[in-house]
């Protein structure tokens, strides 16, 4: 199989159409072969002419990745998949699996140069961004390795989704077509740590899929300490774009908040959260996620006390706030939010 061509979802669904100039019923013929009959190989569709399967041969890969490793954790049932691109880099994906289908958590990046100080991929030198094809490429081989459907799209994987804005709307797209995995958007959540300028961007470009802020503080200067790159957006510029988001695209909001021991757990934290989102004046209220920490070694951050934990998420409760803790999964994998390397 030729890994060297560019992938065939690199391309949109328009993209496709045009190269079957009156003869549209071939791109959704190859549709069909990619997302339902999930062919291994152009040869193997067998309704188009010889001389189509050689063409697309000739200038397309069908799969770019190849799955290195598979771990599985011990402890729950999540699984980490490290992929090789054609070049030999390395990333992962995460797999939470249920009974009857999967969550899958993909990259966007190879490496990230956003640097957030509690984030293990934040390590990890920038190489490059994924394509729509690679992005895409997760989720079709995931199924086909686990033998479950993917029913729900995690872009909170390595790399930060809007630095890498053209090929996730893109991979998002091809998920919640018709003619592709055919996912509703609702079920698909992309993660950003506020780059409010793309936030609007996506907006104007029709992006339906829910989105979640990754925020983890209330004041721009305590971000700035968490996240420096990210908090040069200001969070109130932010909260903006994001209201902009809501009201463009009806998707839902969430609020993520990752709650590191002793730097932004306390009660006057919480009470400051609630101030900031309140001011904000959201049409629809966004839900809260509280993540305790999940270590890394080498960074300076440690898990909140169950104490503070409870105390940070009754706050937010009594407030009559949506708000959920999110339960760790994939930590003995390193595989559990912000760990991953
Ligand atoms: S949280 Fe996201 S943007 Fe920040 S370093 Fe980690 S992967 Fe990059």
């Amino acid at each position: 199989m030729r890994r060297e061509a560019p992938h065939l979802l690199d391309q949109t669904y328009p993209d496709l159409l045009s190269r079957f100039p009156g003869e549209s019923y071939r791109a959704r013929q190859v549709c069909t072969w990619v997302f339902k009959r999930r062919a291994g190989a152009f040869e193997d569709m067998s309704d188009l002419p010889q001389d189509v399967r050689t063409d697309l041969e000739g200038r397309f890969s069908l799969f770019k990745l190849t799955p290195f490793d598979i771990e599985r954790s011990r402890v729950d049932r999540t699984v980490k998949i490290i992929w090789k691109t054609a070049e030999g880099l390395s990333f992962a994906s995460v797999i939470l699996p249920r009974e009857n289908y999967q969550s899958i958590c993909v990259s966007t990046q190879v490496g990230c140069k956003w640097g957030c100080r509690f984030c293990a991929s934040g390590t990890v030198p920038f190489k490059r961004n994924l394509s729509s094809g690679e992005i895409l490429d997760q989720v079709l081989q995931s199924e086909k390795l686990l033998g479950q459907k993917v029913r729900n799209v995690l872009f909170m994987g390595m790399g930060e989704p809007l630095a890498n804005a053209a090929e996730t709307v893109k991979a998002a797209g091809w998920m919640t077509a018709p003619e592709g995995l055919g996912i509703r958007p609702s079920r698909i959540v992309l993660s950003t740590t506020g780059i409010a300028p793309a936030i609007r961007r996506i907006a104007e470009e029709g992006l339906k899929v829910n989105l979640a802020l990754s925020l983890h503080a209330a004041n721009d200067e305590l971000r700035k300490t968490i996240m420096p790159r990210s908090a040069r957006f200001p969070i109130p510029e932010v909260l903006e774009a994001c209201k902009f988001y809501q009201a463009r695209s009806g998707a839902e909001l969430t609020i993520e908040y990752i709650l590191l021991g002793g730097v932004n757990d306390g009660l006057e934290h919480a009470e400051e959260l609630i101030r900031v989102l309140k001011s904000a004046r959201f049409a629809r209220m966004p839900k809260v996620n509280l993540i305790p920490y999940n270590p890394v070694n080498g960074l300076p951050y440690r898990e909140p006390s169950r104490k503070s934990a409870g105390r940070f998420f009754e706050f937010l409760a009594g407030k009559k706030w949506n708000v959920h803790t999110r339960r760790p999964q994939g930590q003995d994998l390193q595989a559990a939010c912000g760990q991953l390397a």
